[in-house]
């Protein structure tokens, strides 16, 4: 894909949604880090619905580690891997308190020291409660920047090393959200939906819906059909 394309891909997201915002409920840096670290295998609104009773409750590292493992699993045991979830929760709490004064570092490397806390977890929390230009590759924006032809890459770190590379700096701080939206509610993984996509005739994906389908979407939205 040429960077005409690219730059025109998320002048076309942006448009359509000028500030976007992480969908994972949270008002600190740590309860940002604590539902990242729900969120894993585990849809964003089920991790808001176990959060909104939990951190009324508990919402700093002391609160957490004084909860303990016991007292936290109540409060998350409806969303998957509760168990283990809860144990690195609890243990990043007291790591927090006992090497960085019980706040959450906005540094990759101790972020990636934390238990249960990897790359991507790390890149969320740069990213949303830093403000740091980082792309945290999950399931979406790997599917979304594969099918695209924006930046394909067999693993998630290569997309991400080409998605820093050849995202225009403009956009950068805010196309790890861009992706993620438009692969949650547009470029869905079995049935993406081309004809209502902002960017279809940007796209390389070869399989997308039939011409006459799609420009009567296209032209009803504004978008050009295909070329
Ligand atoms: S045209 Fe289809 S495959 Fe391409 S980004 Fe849009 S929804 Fe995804």
């Amino acid at each position: 894909m040429n960077p005409q394309k690219r730059r025109a891909i998320f002048e076309r997201l942006r448009a359509a949604n000028p500030h976007p915002r992480s969908e994972l409920d949270h008002r600190t840096p740590f309860e940002l880090l604590v539902a990242v670290v729900l969120s894993a295998q585990a849809t964003d609104k089920g991790v808001n619905k176990a959060t909104a009773k939990l951190f009324p409750v508990a919402n700093t590292p002391a609160a957490i580690a004084a909860l303990g493992v016991d007292g936290l699993i109540p409060y998350v045991q409806s969303i998957g891997l509760f168990r283990n979830k809860a144990k690195n929760i609890v243990a990043l709490s007291e790591l927090l308190l006992r090497d960085h004064g019980g706040e959450v570092p906005a540094d990759r490397d101790a972020l990636e020291k934390l238990p249960g806390v990897g790359r991507k977890t790390a890149n969320v929390v740069l990213n949303v409660a830093f403000g740091q230009p980082t792309i945290a590759v999950d399931t979406h924006i790997f599917r979304v920047s594969n099918r695209t032809g924006l930046a394909p890459g067999r693993t998630p770190e290569e997309v991400e090393q080409k998605l820093l590379r050849f995202v225009p700096e403009e956009f950068r701080l805010h196309a790890h959200h861009w992706l993620i939206l438009h692969g949650r509610y547009v470029c869905l993984a079995r049935a993406p939906r081309c004809a209502d996509c902002a960017i279809r005739d940007l796209c390389d994906y070869r399989d997308k819906a039939g011409p006459a389908r799609a420009a009567k979407h296209s032209t009803a939205r504004g978008v050009k059909p295909p070329r």
